[in-house]
């Protein structure tokens, strides 16, 4: 791992900060990519202050420029990207339902905000599909010409555990994720000539900015979701962010050499469990 240049986008977010600074610890130079420069340049210098090499850069992982930009940034103060971590992603609350379940008199239902499934909007939809998608493809689109011809590069994509089984409410989320996770082994299969792996990782609820107030309480107990979150992860716990430390780090490494075109779900049990 040493000296490897790693590219993470979505690094300023709670997730991938915390992938940036193991990778850091396993003195490897980061480049720590998000589209909130402040965050960006937070995490580098959280990085920096522990003796790491870390740059942050700015980058819209929707915006070809803005990519080449950052790429043009990384080549010059690091050197060709090794590896690249897709991390920027999200939902958007214009492409979920108020409601897991359509009721027939959720027609009828004036509450302001309530949405249900004939109420989803596509602008929501496509903000979510772009994100999470787009928001993959195209970073590996401009990252990836620095792996052609070079040994040990790869890319890791963060999917979810919701592209294997749909979570209620979130039809966009679900939808977007599973497409980054077919795409992970479309694209492991395309670059299996040269030598880029391609693998992705399927996090199960990690409490983050993104989800803390659909599964927490203001006083810290768990929502009704969360609740049934917790019934339903045998290991009866949402993730932490250091949980995804150990497989990034075997999923990137030359350990798992032979190792193309995986998911790797990291949800304490909560996709292999049918709830009985
Ligand atoms: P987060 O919101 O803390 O971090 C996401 C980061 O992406 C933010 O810093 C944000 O500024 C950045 N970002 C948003 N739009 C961007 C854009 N257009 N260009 C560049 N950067 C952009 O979220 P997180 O929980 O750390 O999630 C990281 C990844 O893990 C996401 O892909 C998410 O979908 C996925 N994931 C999270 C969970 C969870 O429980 N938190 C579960 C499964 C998958």
């Amino acid at each position: 791992m040493k000296n490897k240049v790693v590219v993470l986008t979505g690094a300023g977010g709670v997730l991938c900060s915390s992938l940036a600074k193991a990778f850091a610890k396993k003195e490897c130079k980061v480049a720590v990519l998000d589209l909130n420069r402040e965050a960006a340049d937070r995490v580098a210098e959280e990085i920096k202050a522990e003796g790491g090499v870390a740059i942050g850069v700015q980058a819209n992982v929707l915006e070809e420029q803005s990519l080449d930009g950052a790429k043009a940034v990384v080549n010059q103060e690091l050197g060709p990207c090794d590896i690249l971590i897709n991390g920027a992603g999200g939902n958007h609350p214009l492409g979920t339902t108020s409601e897991p379940y359509f009721r027939a008199e959720d027609l009828n239902n004036t509450v302001e905000g309530f949405k249900t499934f004939f109420d989803l909007d596509v602008d929501g939809i496509q903000f979510t599909f772009n994100l999470n998608f787009i928001g993959t493809l195209l970073p590996t689109q401009v990252f990836a010409k620095d792996m052609v011809g070079r040994d040990e590069c790869n890319i890791l994509n963060i999917s979810s555990m919701n592209a294997f089984t749909p979570l209620t409410k979130i039809p966009a989320y679900s939808g977007a994720k599973a497409a980054v996770s077919n795409f992970t082994q479309w694209l492991a299969v395309h670059f299996s000539k040269i030598g880029i792996r391609v693998n992705a990782l399927a996090p199960g609820f990690f409490l983050t900015d993104q989800n803390r107030t659909l599964l927490t309480e203001t006083n810290g107990s768990l929502t009704s979701r969360g609740n049934t979150i917790i019934g339903q992860t045998p290991m009866g716990r949402f993730g932490e962010p250091g949980d995804l430390i150990g497989p990034t780090l075997w999923l990137c490494g030359n350990q798992a050499s032979f190792v193309t075109g995986v998911v790797v779900p990291i949800d304490g049990g909560f996709s292999a469990f049918s709830g009985v």
